[in-house]
């Protein structure tokens, strides 16, 4: 039911324009001072620079795979921050990392983080700047000695980048339950297994069930994450109003032709894997690209085989990726390029099969919550640009359990999952305050009419 009203709502939204917003009727900008900052930006990047020596590498920016030793390593200095905070930690079986600060009410609790996990040779702001954003936040309400009414819990999602034995957001899968149910057997191409990792972190293969959130638990969820793309970088705007988070759909494909001799098979007796596949990747393009919106579809890579200059490609395996804010329309492209690939077999003489898709829903966020991130944008200063996440991310699994909002800081030059990724010290600090205000918002919000 919620799926199918997240859909019909995101029917409405497709063709998302970009909208700058400004504060309180004012067309001038006000200067971010530490008068209106309850966030400490020297404090924030300096635990950003810290992180970032845990899997570091020479050319910049970091190497911290989920499931790896410096990702244990990253985990134990944010779980150490999360307690000098005075959090109450834990760790899930699926080796999500929670932090808990008790609310003066018996409610529902307002969950907020990210990941800190990285792609290999990525940058110091993904996932990072969220989850150490959160952390700021929970030092900067101890220090306004404040309570709020829901409980509050910083998480700090497991494996989101999908480096090893899952495709990418495993523990907001986790959460969401929505996990392949072979998961825990999973082995990755060095034959270590994913539930002896698990155990290293702290987590419990044979438990992961027990991961999943359930309706009602969570009152909302809030994400601080770089932008990942160039919007706000050129449009000189500090804070992006997420307004939802695509839908990826993945599948792996394979063309079988026949491998043979180069200089003795005729042209009109070639079974050519390669050819096919060199089609089936043009027809991904032209079906992504013949309906208007936002869209898109890749192949990513290929492999082929044998891979002689001299002998007729047998066989070519590579995946196919679509991403939109709308599940239908994911759906109904697919099942174009699919029959576009049968054409294809027919025309070449070759079979190209594709498994069934790792499907990550999209999400939208709500309404209630774009609005709290815009007005608390303003009120401490900063413009807005309402834009969708072309990105996948934790939030779009954590709609499934709980109403979600994001806010997006600039990445310069649009750069992310590269060493060259950077977001400054104030992009990363309006980022952390505006996570502030938004959360005490939505707690005032939320729940109106408490039982106690
Ligand atoms: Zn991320």
């Amino acid at each position: 039911m919620r799926r199918a009203k997240f859909v019909t709502a995101g029917l409405c939204l497709c063709l998302l324009g970009v909208t700058i917003g400004l504060g309180q009727g004012t067309n001038k900008r006000q200067e971010v001072t530490t008068a209106n900052r309850h966030v400490h930006q020297e404090r924030l990047w300096a635990t950003l620079q810290k992180l970032g020596e845990f899997g570091k590498n020479p050319e910049g920016g970091v190497s911290r795979v989920g499931f790896t030793d410096a990702d244990l390593a990253g985990r134990v200095y944010a779980m150490g921050l999360m307690q000098e905070a005075g959090l109450e930690v834990r760790v899930d079986p699926a080796g999500n990392i929670f932090g808990r600060r008790p609310g003066s009410q018996n409610l529902p609790l307002l969950l907020f983080g990210s990941h800190i996990d990285s792609v290999p040779h990525g940058g110091n702001y993904d996932g990072d700047v969220g989850s150490l954003g959160a952390i700021e936040v929970v030092r900067a309400l101890n220090e306004q000695h404040l309570t709020t009414r829901h409980p509050l819990e910083v998480v700090l999602w497991t494996n989101e980048e999908g480096g090893r034995f899952y495709s990418g957001l495993f523990g907001s899968s986790a959460a969401a339950g929505v996990l392949p149910s072979d998961i825990a057997a999973r082995r990755d191409d060095k034959g270590e297994k994913l539930s002896d990792w698990l155990t290293r972190i702290g987590g419990d293969a044979s438990r992961i069930a027990e991961a999943k959130i359930e309706h009602g638990h969570v009152a909302g969820y809030l994400e601080l994450h770089i932008e990942q793309g160039a919007n706000l970088d050129e449009a000189k705007v500090p804070i992006g109003v997420v307004t939802g988070i695509v839908g990826i759909s993945l599948r792996a494909c394979t063309a079988t032709g026949f491998a043979n001799h180069a200089g003795t098979t005729p042209m009109n007796r070639r079974k050519d894997a390669l050819a096919a596949a060199s089609k089936a990747v043009l027809a991904v393009r032209d079906e992504v690209r013949a309906e208007t919106g936002r869209q898109v579809g890749t192949v990513g890579w290929m492999k082929i085989e044998p891979g002689a200059s001299n002998v007729i490609p047998g066989k070519v395996t590579f995946p196919v990726e679509l991403r939109d804010l709308d599940a239908d329309k994911i759906n109904r492209i697919a099942e174009r390029v699919l029959q576009r690939f049968d054409a294809i077999s027919r025309e070449e003489n070759v079979e190209i099969s594709c498994t069934q898709p790792d499907l990550h829903l999209p999400a939208l966020t709500a309404p209630s919550f774009q609005e709290a991130v815009r007005a608390s944008a303003h009120e401490a200063g900063l413009e807005t640009l309402d834009l969708p996440s072309g990105a996948g991310h934790d939030a779009q699994n954590a709609a499934r359990f709980a109403p979600v909002g994001m806010i997006f800081v600039p990445s310069r030059g649009g750069i992310s999952h590269s060493p060259l990724e950077y977001t400054s010290p104030e992009q990363a600090a309006n980022g952390a305050e505006v996570l502030y205000r938004t959360l005490l918002k939505l707690d005032a919000q939320l729940d109106p009419r408490s039982p106690h």
